[in-house]
């Protein structure tokens, strides 16, 4: 299966150079994938791998999230 074939859950896509609107994944608040969720919060645990927190734009507008790489 040497096939370049497109999925269509590839986490980068190079077209979305600038200003990405986000990316496919995991919303931790509607707990769904959806299209556009950012990086709300990371959770940096001591032992295990942590945990990450996704947010899409719906639920970001709801629930005034702002995105963990837009702070200051
Ligand atoms: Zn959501």
């Amino acid at each position: 299966m040497n096939e370049a074939t497109q999925h269509p859950n590839t986490p980068n896509s190079p077209s979305t150079a600038s200003m990405e609107p986000g990316s496919y994944g995991y919303c931790s608040w509607h707990h769904a994938y959806s299209a556009g969720v950012r990086v709300i919060n990371v959770v940096e645990q001591a032992s295990g791998p942590g945990r990450v927190d996704f947010a899409c734009l719906p639920c970001r507008e709801q629930h005034h999230l702002v995105p963990f790489a837009d702070r200051p």
